[in-house]
């Protein structure tokens, strides 16, 4: 049996008893589900704000939309990023028409603040902090950064739901959390995701731009008594970003069992780590920051014959990932290129395996011996 990189788990009966909830009511749109997610999600986190997405990306793009819009940033404004991550995170500041700066990462994976100091100019608006795999990294120092140079900071946690820093959900120091609740994240629905605004009034705003710019939901019009719930105001030109019901119903399944799955995680990553003990001199595991409580949406090891070992994997029976390749390799991205010296020797030297709730002690055993095999 292949052993994949990812493979999502779901309650099938209670998925789907939630799931029935909304067919029967004839409610699978905006509302609803959608409501329930964002208030347990508010509860689960302690967050002030949650706005229910039909993906992450579409929360980084609105984050930096109405961050700019709210702050009067200019066109090519700049916002430091990583270099390592999904390219969702740095093609949302190309949509705003803002300029990503790269900055190098340290040895979490994450911004390393000291060269994200470097790279600040009279002109950078704000910085872009990805949790790569559910680290934390040193996300605090590059909250302090914020607040020494007055930029906003958006917190990418995309990986981490569920992630805990000194015992608390983060987030509560940055302007915007987005989260991600795709397919084969550690909360996984199918595509969805979640934005969470500090300020009120931006949460208010991000929801009239979910829905076309209309300044009434159909759950808040619904609910109106009065005879004119058809004459809603349009006043902005918004998208079509909000999440649905369908997806809200398999998310609050899901964040039940959070704790529970984030903990068999960090059991998996345990193992690993014990495997790998006594071989740091070739295989050398990317370790979670002091205080940190990740969700082990990845495990990352980095080797020196990385694309070798990739193959003798898959000989293997065994599907591991990257994450991620260098964003300036890209030709979207090359004019940075050279920019970020550790991030790309880092990216020829990572392999994430194989991590998710079906895997057993045995299958790590397994993993962890053809990893050795082949580096040693
Ligand atoms: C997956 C991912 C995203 C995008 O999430 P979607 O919900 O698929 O849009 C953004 N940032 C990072 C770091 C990711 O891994």
């Amino acid at each position: 049996m292949a052993i994949q990189l990812f493979t999502p788990t779901f309650r099938v009966d209670e998925c789907l008893e939630e799931i029935r909830e909304c067919l029967e009511k004839g409610w699978t749109g905006l509302g609803f589900k959608t409501v329930e997610f964002e208030n347990k999600w508010k509860e689960y986190t302690g967050l002030p704000n949650a706005h229910f997405l039909n993906s992450a990306t579409v929360g980084l793009s609105l984050a930096l939309k109405i961050l700019k819009m709210e702050y009067k940033w200019e066109d090519g404004d700049e916002v430091i990023t990583t270099p390592l991550t999904f390219v969702s995170t740095n093609h949302a500041i190309m949509y705003e028409n803002l300029q990503p700066v790269f900055a190098d990462v340290d040895e979490y994976l994450c911004l390393d603040p000291r060269d994200v100091e470097k790279k600040i100019t009279s002109k950078t608006r704000a910085i872009m902090f990805v949790g790569l795999g559910g680290n934390t990294g040193r996300y605090m120092e590059i909250v302090e950064l914020c607040e020494k140079y007055n930029l906003k900071l958006i917190l990418d946690a995309a990986h981490m739901a569920g992630t805990r820093l000194n015992g608390i959900i983060p987030g509560k120091e940055a302007d915007v959390v987005v989260y991600s609740f795709q397919a084969v994240k550690n909360l996984p629905t199918a595509d969805s995701g979640m934005i969470c605004f500090k300020e009120s009034e931006l949460d208010e705003l991000c929801r009239k731009l979910t829905w076309l710019g209309i300044n009434k939901d159909t759950y808040a019009r619904a609910n109106d008594k009065g005879a004119y719930k058809w004459k809603y105001d349009v006043e902005y030109v918004g998208y079509k970003y909000h999440g649905n019901s369908i997806m809200a119903a398999i998310g609050l399944v899901q964040l039940k069992y959070l704790d529970q799955d984030n903990a068999y995680r960090r059991q998996l990553a345990e193992w690993y780590n014990q495997n790998f003990k006594e071989y740091h001199s070739k295989i050398k595991p990317v370790f979670v920051a002091e205080n940190c409580e990740s969700s082990r949406h990845l495990y990352v090891i980095a080797v020196d014959n990385r694309d070798e070992l990739l193959l003798a994997l898959n000989e293997s029976g065994i599907y591991p990932g990257v994450h991620y390749r260098d964003n300036t390799d890209y030709s979207m991205y090359n004019y940075a290129h050279g920019t970020c010296p550790n991030s790309h020797n880092i990216s020829e030297k990572i392999i994430s395996l194989p991590m998710h709730l079906q895997l057993t002690k045995q299958d790590i055993d397994f993993i962890s011996e053809t990893v050795i095999k082949y580096t040693y």
